[in-house]
Order: C-alpha cells, then structure tokens, then sequence
C-alpha cells in the first residue's frame, strides 16, 4: 500500500504558565489512515490536538500539512484548509435542530446558501451510517449524551474533511454507538480520509 503523507508535527512543544504539557510530541498521518493517540488523561493529546487546528500556539515545533508549513490562528481556519476537529467539549447549539446544527456554518465555506430541503437531505445522508434511527428534527437539547456526541462527529464529516480529528469521541457513547462510529470511520479511510482518533482506552485504538 502507498502511504502518503498528509500532517506531520515535529518536536512540538506546550507550555501552560508552569506546567508542561507537551514536550517533543511527534504525529504523522496518512491518507486513508487512522493514527492512533492513546495516552493518559493529562499526557497532552488534547494539546497537540488543539495546536494543529489553532485552538493554541506552539512554543517550538512545526506542523506540515500537505508538504507546507502551517499555522492556523483558530479551528475556522483549519477547517477551510481541510482539517476538521470533533472536540471533547461539545461545540452544537442546544436549541437548534439536529440538520441546523450539522448544516450551520457550511453556508460560508462553501459560499451559497443551502436551502432546508437540500440541507436536511445532507444530514440524513452522513447520519445514515452512524445512527439512522434519529431524527433529525429534534432539538440538541432533547438529545442524550451520545446522540449529541455523534450529530458533532456527523457536523465534522460534514465539512469534507481531508483530516479529521477525533479527540476522545467515544467518551459519551454506547458500545453499539461505539461500533457504528467505527464503521463509519472506516468508510471515511476507504475514501482516503486521513484521521486522528485519541482514546485512553486500549481496545478501542488496536480495533
Ligand atoms: P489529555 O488530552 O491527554 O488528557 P491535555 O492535553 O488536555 O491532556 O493536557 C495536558 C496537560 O496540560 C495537563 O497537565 C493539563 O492539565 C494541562 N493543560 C491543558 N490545557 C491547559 C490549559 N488551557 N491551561 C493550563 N493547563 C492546561
Ligand atoms: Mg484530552
């Protein structure tokens, strides 16, 4: 099999005041490959995370993304390169739909408008893999803590990411939500979809 290269970090360093939260840290990934991020709480996976999408800075190193050096000022600006991020704290608004939520901000990136029908479609189409009973017409706010986690994920793949970030997205999950997120994720490698998944459970990142 090819392996290309998609997102390289070197040597990344992260300071918080006193504490170190990264020191050194190294990733690659690979088109149509899953790396796995696996670590303690408190071991930085969150950190370096949030450096390749621009939630935080470097104080050393350097990501490479698609053989250029880059350094985005925040997630919007990651997103519009092809870099997308599911993050641990949950990003929907609790009173909008769920097809509102997976559409909102897609209006922007790709410069018209969706109109609701075309909208609504789009999300039933992603959620068809990952959990095809929900309806997508029901509030975030009426959603448990897994279907929440899983409209997130579907808002992200959504974006048509060329990366994707999963930082700890079966936290929240059912073992057979858990299941389908991994089907999914699969199909998203076979489309060539480079991907980060961060647990701190073993099983979950050798699966
Ligand atoms: P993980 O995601 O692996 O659990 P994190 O990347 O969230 O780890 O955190 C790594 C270390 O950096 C921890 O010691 C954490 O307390 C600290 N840390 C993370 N974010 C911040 C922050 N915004 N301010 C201060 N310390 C932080
Ligand atoms: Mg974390």
């Amino acid at each position: 099999m090819i392996t290309v290269l998609v997102l390289e970090a070197k040597g990344i360093k992260k300071r918080f005041g006193g504490i170190i939260a990264l020191s050194n840290g190294n990733l690659r990934c690979y088109k149509g490959r899953i790396t796995g991020l696996l670590g303690a709480n408190g071991s930085g996976k969150s950190t370096i995370s949030k450096i390749i999408t621009g939630v935080y800075s470097a104080d050393e190193g350097e990501i490479i993304y698609n053989g250029k050096s880059v350094k985005y000022r925040n997630p919007s600006e990651a997103r519009k390169d092809g870099i997308s991020m599911v993050f641990q704290n949950l990003s929907l608004v609790p009173d909008l739909t769920v097809w509102q939520n997976i559409v909102l901000g897609a209006e922007q990136k790709n410069g018209f408008f969706l109109d609701n029908n075309h909208a609504k479609k789009l999300s039933k189409e992603i959620l068809s893999q990952l959990l095809p009973d929900l309806d997508i017409n029901k509030k975030i706010n009426e959603l448990n803590p897994g279907e929440m986690q899983i409209v997130e994920i579907a808002k992200a793949i959504s974006e048509n990411p060329q990366l994707l970030i999963l930082d700890e997205p079966t936290a929240a999950l059912e073992q057979v939500q858990v299941k389908s997120l991994f089907h999914s994720m699969r199909n998203l490698a076979e489309r060539g979809i480079a991907m980060i998944f961060t647990s701190h459970r073993l099983w979950e990142v050798m699966e």
